[in-house]
């Protein structure tokens, strides 16, 4: 199978089925520098718009990948790091629309929605999902780390307008932590930041997978719960995901070209491999703990793996 540099997946989602991923930011690119992370801390900072790849090479990359007829439900403008950064966003959305007829979404950490200019491009997506994962500048600081003098009101108001002009579907998601804000007098704040805000749905998050900080930690299912009451969303926890798979024929190839992109504990690894009738498994865990490139996170006792080129 062809290498794409641009393309990947498709990959199940919890949120949208089958999805195929357009990163069009380097790794890391990012305007924040989430405790919770799960790609690490930043070490690419920037608030500045740029386009980082030739739009026209990505989208010759993505009509190659169109040749291959996967199935797929939906086009994720994604990245590991912040997509409103890539400076053609508008004219990547319309574009790709030109060439499926399936909806592009588009995932933010909304950092940019202050500025009217990514809220205008934003317009053609079918989806977008935003996060807020903060309900005052304290926290702010704290769990996104942004650039420079980026402030929480101004990202929130950002959102806010962003909300009330846009046509399509708004999900939201909010990221709910341990002895940070998943007690009930925080759930109540945040709801009521959230009560300007008009979104479709409204998701609820925890930090499942190794945090660029070790202080972060997964809320129990209880704090969920209160948090899905309180909030009246639906915990992403709660949905069903499908298990990954890939279409590279090699199993190594296959986990590598995964978690270059989406870390795997140990468990997924081993349900990955028995479900393509993997016959040297232990082998695969061997070869992933000797690559240099391979990074093996422990947490909550059971290890994770990511890619880290
Ligand atoms: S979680 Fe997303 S927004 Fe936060 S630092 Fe990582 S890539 Fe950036």
């Amino acid at each position: 199978m062809k290498e794409f540099k641009y393309i990947f997946g498709p990959v199940p989602s919890r949120r949208m089925g089958l999805s195929v991923g357009v990163s069009p930011i380097p790794r890391k690119a990012c305007n924040y520098s989430c405790a919770y992370c799960q790609l690490g801390r930043t070490d690419r900072m920037t608030n500045q718009r740029s386009e980082f790849f030739k739009l026209s090479d990505i989208l010759d990359e993505f009509k190659e990948y169109l040749k291959e007829q996967f199935k797929f439900d939906v086009v994720t403008i994604v990245g590991e790091g912040e997509p409103t950064l890539y400076s053609k966003l508008g004219e990547l959305i319309l574009e790709l629309k030109k060439l499926t007829s399936k909806p592009i979404a588009v995932i933010t950490n909304s950092a940019l929605l202050y500025d009217k200019e990514v809220r205008k491009e934003l317009m053609n997506a079918d989806i977008v999902l935003p996060s807020l994962d903060a309900h005052n500048e304290n926290i702010f600081k704290k769990v996104n780390r942004p650039y420079g003098k980026i402030k929480y009101e101004e990202v929130y108001q950002g959102l806010v307008e962003f909300s009330k002009e846009y046509k399509g579907e708004l999900w939201l998601e909010v990221m709910i932590i341990k002895d940070l804000n998943d007690d009930e007098k925080s759930l109540i704040e945040i709801k009521e930041v959230l009560n300007n805000i008009k979104y479709s749905r409204l998701y609820i998050n925890t930090p499942v997978r190794p945090p660029a900080e070790e202080w972060v930690k997964q809320a129990s299912k209880q704090s969920i719960e209160l948090a899905v009451n309180i909030l009246g969303g639906i915990s992403i926890d709660m949905l069903d995901s499908e298990g990954f798979f890939s279409e590279v024929e090699d199993d190594y190839e296959a986990i590598l070209s995964i978690i270059r992109r989406h870390p795997m504990n140990q468990y997924e690894i081993r349900k990955f491999l028995e479900s393509r009738k993997c016959s040297n498994i232990e082998e695969i865990f061997t070869r992933l703990k000797n690559d240099n490139n391979v990074q093996t996170v422990e947490y909550k006792g059971y290890n994770t793996y990511r890619l880290n080129i």
